[in-house]
């Protein structure tokens, strides 16, 4: 988890929570923006791991439904 404390753009430490997506599974649901910018990011960031270990999972499911989806096209025709 990359926690910032500083705009990556601007530097500005004046940040204020923006929304938290409560509907979407992941590591990186929180948004904050920097007032002197107005940049909106995620806030902690997930970092390499965490998103090779999303990614790795997310790349398992969607194998199991890529096969899935052979089987039903090969058992219709
Ligand atoms: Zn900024």
């Amino acid at each position: 988890m990359i926690l910032h404390w500083n705009c990556p753009l601007c530097n500005s430490a004046s940040l204020k929570s923006s929304a938290i997506d409560t509907k979407r599974k992941g590591p990186h649901i929180s948004r904050v923006q920097f007032d002197s910018c107005k940049l909106v990011f995620v806030n902690p960031m997930a970092d390499q791991q965490e998103l090779l270990d999303y990614f790795r999972i997310t790349m398992k499911k969607l194998n199991r439904v890529i096969q899935n989806l052979f089987q039903v096209i090969e058992v219709s025709f």
